[in-house]
């Protein structure tokens, strides 16, 4: 049965992004989807949305114990995002590569991060860390049926 196997499918291939409110003020967003495009994934799901409090408190769950927690959890709440799983052979470590480290002082030169960021807290695009968290984060913002 389909979503059975959209489930499986996604194993390895996919990642998760949020073009982050920062991003999505500075007017960064097609810029930032031709790097992308042109790093080779595809767009299985796209969409602008904002996430609700208790959305960015749950999306990052995993660092409520963090004295950042509360500044992340105001920053991502603050402003649209733009949702979206992508495909690509590899996806989740090449997605990571193109996107760069956390905080863009340390981040390679080109990478998302790099150009796009101000800051380690602003830092213009998510990256999910493990096939499993990808497919968890890509399950929170989209139904199968939003899926391509
Ligand atoms: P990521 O996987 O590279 O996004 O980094 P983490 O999972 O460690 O952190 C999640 C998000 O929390 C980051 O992308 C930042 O937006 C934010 N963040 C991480 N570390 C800090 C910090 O030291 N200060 C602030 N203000 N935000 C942070
Ligand atoms: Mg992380």
């Amino acid at each position: 049965f389909a979503p059975n196997l959209k489930i499986i499918k996604m194993s390895g291939i996919r990642t998760f992004t949020m073009l982050k409110p920062d991003a999505v003020e500075k007017g960064h967003v097609g810029a930032i989807l031709e790097q992308i495009a042109s790093a080779g994934f595809r767009i299985v799901a796209m969409k602008l949305t904002q996430m609700t409090q208790t959305d960015a408190e749950t999306f990052y769950a995993v660092h409520k114990e963090r004295p950042f927690f509360g500044e992340l959890v105001e920053y991502m709440t603050r402003g649209p995002i733009v949702a979206a799983i992508l495909e690509k052979e590899n996806a989740v470590e090449d997605f990571r590569t193109l996107i760069g480290a956390t905080n863009p002082e340390d981040a390679a030169e080109g990478t998302i991060r790099k150009l796009y960021a101000a800051s380690i807290g602003e830092n213009a695009v998510h990256g999910s860390d493990s096939d499993e968290n990808a497919q968890i984060e890509g399950a929170f913002h989209f139904a199968g049926r939003e899926m391509f």
